[in-house]
This record gives C-alpha cells, sequence and structure tokens, in this order.
C-alpha cells in the first residue's frame, strides 16, 4: 500500500482547514516529522495484519504511519473535529487502509470494536498514565505497545526501586508487565514546540501476579505509600490499617520492615504486604 504521511505543511494545512488551535488542556502536539512517526512504528515492531489501537490520532501524523506497516488501526480520539476528519485523512492518503476511529474520552472506554494486540499512541500528556493503566487493565488482548509521553513521566514508569524517581506510576505498571525507556524524541518533531523533552516507553505484558481483588488492594496501597513519600511505612500505611502498630503488625507479617519507606519496595512487596495475614 503506498502511504503518504504528513510533513509540517499537511499538519498546518490540517488544522487550519479544521479551524483548530491545539489545546493544552488535551494535551495536543502533533507530530510533523516523517523520519519520527517511522522511527515509532519501527520500535513498536508493527507487524502487517495485526490491529493496534492508537490513543489520540490527532491529525494523523502516528496513524499513518502505523498504516503504512500495513497494521489495522482502532483510534480512540477525543476531540469530535479531529475524529471526524480521520477517515477522510486516510482516504486520501493511505487509500484502502484498516481503520476505525472511536469518538470518546480513551479514559473511558470499555469496548472496542475488535481486541487490539498492541497499543501504539503519542499519548495526550495530561492523562497518559491513567489512560495507559486503563487501557491495560481494560483490554487483555494488548500483548505489548510502545508509548511517547514527556520524558519525566517515562523514566518514571520505566524506573526501579530505590531510584528517586520510582513511584506509584512504576509500581503499577509492573503489575501488567515489563516497562523500558527505548528512545527519547526531541520536541521539535512537534507542533506546537512543548516545553520538555519526550521519550518512548517500550512494553511487553506479563501474567498478572495476583488476582482482581488483591491489584486493587495493592493500588491502594501503593497510592497509600507514595502520597507520603518521605514517611516510613508504619505511619504512611497507619490510616489503612486502622494505627500505625496494626501497620507495623501487617508489614512485618509481609516481610517488610515498618521503618521502609515505599520508594523501596517492589512490586512483590506490596503484593506481600496485601496478601500477608490480618492481626
Ligand atoms: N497522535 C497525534 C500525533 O502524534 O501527532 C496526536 C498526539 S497529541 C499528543 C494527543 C491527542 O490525544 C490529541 O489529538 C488529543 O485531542 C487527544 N486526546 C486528549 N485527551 C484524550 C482523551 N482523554 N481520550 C482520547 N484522546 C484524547
Amino acid at each position: 500500500m503506498t502511504v503518504s504521511l504528513l510533513g509540517p505543511a499537511e499538519i498546518r494545512d490540517l488544522a487550519e482547514h479544521l479551524g483548530i488551535t491545539p489545546t493544552k488542556k488535551l494535551g495536543q502536539n502533533f507530530v510533523h516529522d516523517a523520519n519520527t512517526v517511522r522511527r515509532i512504528v519501527r520500535t513498536a515492531s508493527v507487524q502487517p495484519g495485526e490491529t493496534v489501537v492508537e490513543i489520540g490520532p490527532g491529525l494523523g501524523s502516528l496513524t499513518l504511519g502505523i498504516l503504512e506497516a500495513g497494521a489495522r488501526v482502532i483510534a480512540v480520539e477525543i476531540d469530535k473535529r479531529l475524529a471526524e476528519q480521520l477517515p477522510l485523512t486516510v482516504e486520501q492518503l493511505a487509500p484502502g487502509a484498516d481503520l476505525d476511529v472511536v469518538t470518546a474520552d480513551a479514559l473511558r472506554v470499555t469496548s472496542l470494536p475488535s481486541d487490539p494486540v498492541a497499543l501504539v499512541a503519542n499519548l495526550p500528556y495530561n492523562v497518559s498514565v491513567p489512560v495507559l493503566l486503563h487501557f491495560l487493565e481494560t483490554f487483555p488482548s494488548l500483548e505489548r505497545g510502545l508509548v511517547m509521553v514527556q520524558a519525566e513521566v517515562g523514566h518514571r514508569i520505566a524506573a526501579d526501586p530505590g531510584s528517586k524517581i520510582y513511584g506509584g506510576p512504576s509500581v503499577k505498571a509492573a503489575w501488567y508487565g515489563r516497562f523500558r525507556v527505548a528512545a527519547t524524541v526531541s520536541r521539535q518533531v512537534f507542533w506546537p514546540v512543548p516545553n520538555v523533552d519526550s521519550v518512548l516507553v517500550a512494553f511487553e505484558r506479563m501474567p498478572q501476579p495476583g488476582t482482581e481483588e488483591e491489584r486493587v488492594a495493592t493500588f491502594r496501597l501503593v497510592d497509600a505509600a507514595f502520597g507520603q513519600r518521605r514517611k516510613m511505612l508504619r505511619q504512611a500505611l497507619a490510616e489503612t490499617f486502622g494505627g500505625s502498630a496494626e501497620a507495623s503488625a501487617r508489614l512485618e507479617a509481609g516481610g517488610v520492615a515498618p521503618t521502609a519507606r515505599g520508594e523501596e519496595l517492589r512490586l512483590e512487596d506490596f503484593l506481600a504486604i496485601v496478601r500477608a495475614p490480618s492481626a
């Protein structure tokens, strides 16, 4: 299939045609560099014939790149004007390509026209972590993916325990699989140019370590532990367990020192606390 990708002139023409001024509120920074698009698609190892879900297709820069690789795309876009334009753009620049557009807030999507195996997206920055976790939770068919996010957020998602940036997103992401920062992307490839650089985060799903009930309890614990980052866990979790003595007992039963801090714990440690017998 012959596909044309979007460059700076096409991006600006399309935006003008639609009367769109990119908004910060929706994290609208459009990629206008075909090399970057091809690099993302290559790094994501998009395969011909597979179904890819893209969150926030915008004007279609990345969508066209994924279609060029021969995949089918389900694109979820909240901005109605962009969602309506996308099939027209694809019809013109990638005739015959297989595209489904879902006009919706990705955070609220609970079903898709078919089961995607991969998630490839330049995520809206303001909701990147919640939207990523929501899709991993809601669509078990997703085996792998590559997302572009703000550099700081990407490094946090992929961080290991003990590092300064390790936090709630790192532990929660680990519930679903392995994440790594695969590449850095210059801010210059976006229109408008954002204030920060971006990274590509690659992931592959691993078997979930526990039940859904345990996941909910683990995430609650993670929120409490990192909500008060500098506190020892026996204090940070006092409210959760009904007092700091109770929290200490529960932590010890889970094999975790009550004086430890959240950033020292691996996902397995949080899960051990959830599974520990209460006094
Ligand atoms: N993929 C395009 C690209 O690379 O040029 C656009 C990426 S832009 C960073 C983020 C896109 O996500 C925008 O098109 C925006 O309208 C859309 N968006 C923002 N919030 C969203 C949400 N909650 N659900 C779905 N799409 C959303």
